[in-house]
């Protein structure tokens, strides 16, 4: 394929100045927020507004075999949305419109560009919120999170994006709309092909709009808690116990001493540095003051050093900033791992083991009640560097697997990952995740080399 001499003119004539082949502008477009960095040259932007742009860009590009790539905001952290070299990039940030709330049904649709924070804030209007909250909901798109299945805080309490998805409006590779799912709570016809495109990582088709539930808000404020122990695998324990009581977190994250230090160095605001890790956790509505309490009883018995309820939800928008402020300091090279919660005190402690062998120091951040783990560490930017921490990588995510775990539980596959899928998926596995993906791109238009 010689994509250099590929034919624009048809899809410039379609598409006018939606269709951007400036690099200055195309550029912005070409990474996401991994490390997997672009270097070739695409062939240009395509900044639909429709489902109709979508279409004409994906038939056009699969009768030519031109690499796309999906983009939402590019928040993404596995190199999913990178551009190819002569490729296209379908963007969906103009299609940004909350279409409709409808709080007697708790449902809405909105296109695939609206910013996850923006869909919260508009069901709040209505007594509702939607659950998924990446710690990027203030920049991320409802598209992305569908396409990677994002998870994010308040899943310990919610489940993640699959589980608040009700039906999907998709742009085939060949262009055709494909139509899933229904605006009722229930649904069994057919295969579940809106669970298909969930989690499909830009691979199977372009989602151009989603049809989402939204929760009723719970009554009053939040409760937020900190308790600080001396070691992660005492903190670990101590999760395992919570997430198994009465008590039920909204919210329950685990930063690790590193981590807490960090985020107060590159966004001050008090926060106590703990000797070991901090958890820190939300419970809601009525019984809220209650359930934390328990939280505090339990955390205390298993070796919390000190544990209290907090005066504002302060710790939890530190948080958010966990991922922002470590690779400001350096710390670019990560995991997402997740291992069941039974295991969280034996996956600290392999950590330390590791972090030691490998003389490399690690940063740990986790959704602790989902069992869903980031660890980062710092790389100098040579290739030895890199590969040091990657071998170091590696090496937590073998152990999450020998613990029963997964190599990705929320980020996704990707390009950076993508070395890893023969370690958790069989040859049968992988047979029929490929023979799913030939049959709805048969080309290999969308997304190719990636998450599958
Ligand atoms: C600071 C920070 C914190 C984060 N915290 C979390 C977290 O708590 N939980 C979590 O799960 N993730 C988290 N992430 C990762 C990231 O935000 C999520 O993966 C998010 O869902 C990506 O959304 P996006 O709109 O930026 O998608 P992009 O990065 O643009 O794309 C992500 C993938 O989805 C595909 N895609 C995007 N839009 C569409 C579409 N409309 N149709 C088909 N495919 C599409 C792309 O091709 C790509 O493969 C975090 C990232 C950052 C930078």
């Amino acid at each position: 394929m010689d994509t250099k001499n590929a034919d624009l003119a048809a899809l410039r004539d379609a598409l006018g100045e939606r269709l951007v082949t400036e690099a200055t502008i195309v550029n912005g477009y070409e990474n996401d927020s991994s490390r997997a960095v672009f270097t070739g040259a695409t062939l240009g932007l395509v900044l639909a507004e429709t489902a109709d742009d979508v279409s004409l860009a994906l038939a056009w590009a699969h009768e030519r075999g031109i690499p796309v790539s999906i983009r939402g905001a590019g928040t993404g952290l596995v190199g999913g949305a990178k551009a190819y070299d002569g490729g296209l990039i379908v963007s969906l940030e103009r299609m940004n419109q909350i279409v409709s709330v409808s709080p007697d049904d708790r449902l809405a649709v909105v296109q695939p560009g609206v910013i996850t924070a923006e869909l919260d804030a508009a069901a709040h209007e209505h007594g509702l919120f939607f659950p998924p909250d990446p710690a990027s909901a203030r920049t991320s798109t409802v598209g992305g999170n569908i396409a990677t299945n994002a998870g994010g805080l308040r899943c310990v309490a919610h489940g993640v994006t699959s589980d608040w998805v009700s039906a999907l409006t998709v742009v085939l590779a060949d262009g055709r709309i494909l139509r899933t799912g229904a605006l009722t709570r229930k649904n069994v016809v057919g295969y579940d092909l809106t669970r298909l495109f969930v989690g499909s990582e830009g691979t199977l088709g372009v989602i151009v709009e989603a049809a989402v539930r939204l929760e009723s808000l719970p009554e009053g404020d939040p409760v937020t808690f900190w308790a600080e122990f001396d070691g992660l695998a005492e903190a670990g324990a101590a999760v395992t116990e919570i997430v198994n009581s009465p008590a039920r977190p909204e919210v329950l994250e685990l930063l690790d001493a590193l981590t807490v230090q960090i985020i107060e160095d590159v966004f001050p605001s008090g926060m106590r540095i703990p000797a070991g890790a901090l958890l820190v956790g939300q419970t809601v509505g009525s019984d809220a003051a209650k359930h934390a309490e328990t939280i505090l009883d339990i955390s205390r018995r298993l070796g919390a050093s000190a544990a209290q309820i907090a005066a504002d939800d302060s710790l939890v928008e530190a948080r958010r900033m966990s991922n922002p402020a470590l690779s400001a300091r350096g710390l670019k090279v990560s995991c997402d791992v997740g291992v069941p919660v039974s295991a969280l005190a034996e996956v600290f402690t392999g950590i330390a083991a590791i972090a030691e062998r490998h003389g490399i120091e690690v940063a740990s951040v986790a959704h602790a009640g989902d069992g869903n783990l980031h660890c980062k560490v710092a790389a100098p930017d040579t290739p030895a560097g890199l590969a040091q921490a990657d071998a170091l990588i590696d090496d937590i995510t073998r152990l999450a697997l020998s613990l029963n775990g997964t190599i990705t539980g929320e980020h996704g596959i990707g390009l950076v990952k993508h070395h890893e899928l023969p370690w958790q998926l069989d040859e049968v596995a992988l047979d029929v995740q490929r023979a799913i993906k030939r049959t709805l791109d048969p080309r290999d238009i969308l997304t190719p080399g990636r998450a599958v």
